[in-house]
């Protein structure tokens, strides 16, 4: 296929004037922000002499969110309102995130159909909305280090994000107050890092183990030029994924016992956390100490090896090489055509993983750059292209759309009009007919997918052509376009043939935020509305009763029988009972008194279960709501 260079809108009249632009990696578990300076790339830092931001948000009811590390130290004590992990849900719906809300510890408002949120203690929050908050800050740290506004970022995004996904982050970015030259696939953007553009010949793996995703590419360089030619990854496995392995093997050797109450959640993130340090203190040391603060308050120790963790870790490299042989086999390819694998994200620290990688690649791995900041220096160099910084002759990249796209035809099936892979920006059209004599109007229901019925794919956007002059069944000829420009973003139009009637919608995906929601975040966000408080109040009120409420039915049914008698039981049950339907409604007062109540009844039933000093109590979290 002949690729075309893109000539880029927005290139710099001027060619003296430098134009400040970043590169941004959005990440799971991190997120860093690079920029081009006289010449080369590199990685800002913030106060602290640190490059990594984690990607993690912590609400306060009056007070600014904390990002960063602030937040991960809050975590712990602070779980519902400490928000990681907020790229998994962007661009999802309540539905899609169903599955999600089971291992997630937030608390969701499911009243808004599309756009699930978070509640917290400023209130609802969207994954958008907190994503807009890492941007906000790595915007912040761009500036003050750069020492002016910045024109434009290049924010990548996983190449298998759909365009729901990608739409939302670029939401997210508007939010923030950044204007998006482009996004980029990470893989590119990791490629970029190593120059491989840059006259190098040849087809290369791009191998990005992350914090909860896994991501792989083969990129194939040719005369300057290089192509996606087929993508794949797993979109939860990770280093996270090894922690959980490292937890549970440290958890079956600890003499502890779970209890199921609030404080065993502190106690697992706490593990989790141990977990994570001890995996990367291998990555250098041969052997590790574990220490542990047991629930009692005792410390618990023991030695991890380096050999063991291998063990424990290689059913997470197994599962990453099944989308390996996916994407060989997708571009046609075997090991012995590859010329290098690039190893990108923090989990390709683990020597192991490198190690096991290059033995299935067949070929030595790129591990120069920093794996963690691989990404963000290519979205940088990118960057500064697409700001005019560069010499006009510098190539711009060509990538590929990960899911087909199609239309709904008779019969619920799907016709596929772009399939996957395709470079982009691509267009192409396809004729279609009336199916019934007279038929004056056309439904397109545009989806995106692999699969034949539209049920099993997902719904990007509906609309109707009308105006069709009434013919016979069949001789109404209505052409469906299809356009993805260079960010993967996707419009179509629909024109009858005879009549030139003609219906176009750029696919702002089903979940999309309108330009106007947009704004009216942003205002709210300046503004604090009366309604704003009171929504935030009562967002507050049942966040507390839900705790309350879940508290005592634990404790009730591990120790109701032993310590409360039938007409105790009856009276707590039917003050829970009327506390969830008071958490329905949209009083914030009654739902602070029906807490504060209930905390009131229960009050003995808790001081007889800590009197008892029993080790599943009402301990840590708990002893606040009901000693108080
Ligand atoms: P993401 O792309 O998901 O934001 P990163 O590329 O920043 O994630 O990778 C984060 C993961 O890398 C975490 O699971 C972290 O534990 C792991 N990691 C970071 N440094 C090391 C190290 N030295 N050894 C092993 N794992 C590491
Ligand atoms: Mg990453």
């Amino acid at each position: 296929m002949a690729l075309l260079q893109i000539s880029e809108p927005g290139k710099s009249t001027n060619p003296h004037e430098h134009r400040l632009a970043a590169g941004i990696d959005l990440g799971t578990t991190n997120s860093l922000v690079a920029t081009v300076r006289s010449g080369s790339p590199a990685v800002l830092v913030d106060e602290e002499g640190e490059s990594l931001l984690p990607s993690v948000v912590r609400y306060r009811a009056d007070a600014q969110p904390q990002v960063g590390r602030l937040a991960v130290a809050a975590a712990v004590e602070d779980p519902h309102n400490t928000i990681a992990s907020a790229k998994r849900m962007i661009g999802r719906t309540t539905s899609e995130l169903k599955t999600l809300h089971e291992v997630l510890p937030y608390r969701f408002d499911n009243e808004l159909a599309k756009i699930p949120r978070i509640l917290t203690a400023d209130g609802p929050r969207s994954a958008i909305e907190v994503s807009a908050e890492i941007l906000s800050e790595l915007k912040k740290r761009a500036e003050s280090s750069l020492g002016g506004e910045l024109t434009g970022v290049v924010i990548t995004v996983p190449a298998y994000f759909d365009d729901a996904q990608r739409q939302a982050t670029k939401d997210a970015a508007r939010l923030a107050g950044l204007t998006v030259m482009r996004l980029l696939n990470e893989p590119t953007a990791a490629a970029v890092a190593y120059g491989l553009d840059q006259g190098s010949e040849g087809k290369y793996a791009i191998y990005d183990l992350g914090g909860g995703t896994f991501d792989i590419s083969i990129l194939h360089l040719h005369e300057g030029v290089f192509e996606v030619l087929s993508t794949a990854g797993d979109s939860a496995l990770g280093g996270d994924d090894m922690d959980r392995l490292i937890a549970e093997w440290i958890l079956e050797r600890c003499p502890c016992e779970l209890s199921g109450n609030d404080s065993e959640a502190t106690f697992l993130r706490q593990l989790m956390l141990v977990a994570r340090e001890t995996k990367e203190a291998l990555t250098t040391q041969e052997s590790a100490e574990v220490e542990i603060d047991m629930p009692g308050g005792e410390k618990w120790h023991t030695q991890l090896d380096k050999t063991t963790l291998d063990s424990i870790i290689d059913p997470i490299i197994d599962k990453s090489l099944l989308p390996c042989r996916r994407v060989l086999r997708d571009a046609g390819i075997t090991q012995d055509d590859l010329d290098g694998v690039v190893l990108v994200g923090g989990s390709t620290r683990v020597p192991r993983v490198r190690e096991r990688v290059e033995t299935f690649f067949r070929c030595e791995a790129y591990a120069d750059v920093d794996p963690d900041s691989v990404v963000a220096i290519g979205a940088a160099i990118q960057a500064d292209i697409l700001a005019g910084n560069r010499p006009a002759d510098d190539m711009l990249l060509l990538d590929v759309i990960p899911l087909s796209l199609g239309l709904e035809i008779m019969g619920g099936m799907v016709e596929k009009i772009i399939p996957r892979n395709s470079t982009i920006p691509v267009g192409k059209a396809q004729e279609f007919t009336t199916y019934k004599d007279g038929q004056t109007a056309m439904s397109i229901h545009v989806v995106q997918g692999e699969r034949e019925l539209v049920t099993d794919c997902r719904s990007l956007a509906r609309f109707e052509l009308r105006g069709i002059p009434p013919m016979a069944a069949g001789s109404g000829r209505v052409q469906v376009s299809f356009k993805v420009d260079a960010d993967g973003l996707l419009s179509v139009s629909a024109r009858e043939m005879t009549t030139g009637v003609q219906a176009d919608v750029t696919i702002k995906p089903s979940y999309g935020l309108t330009d106007a929601e947009v704004e009216q975040m942003l205002r709210d966000s300046i503004d604090y509305a009366e309604e704003d408080m009171h929504a935030r109040m009562l967002a507050e009120q049942r966040v507390d009763a839900d705790r309350t409420i879940e508290a005592l039915v634990s404790a009730l049914e591990a120790d109701g029988e032993a310590f409360l008698d039938e007409e105790e039981r009856d009276r707590l049950t039917a003050a829970i009972d009327s506390l969830r339907t008071l958490r329905e409604g949209h009083d914030a007062d009654a739902i602070k008194q029906s807490v504060e109540a209930l905390n009131a009844l229960s009050e003995p039933f808790a001081a007889r279960r800590m009197n008892a000093g029993i080790h599943s109590a009402l301990a840590g979290h708990n002893i606040n709501e009901f000693g108080e």
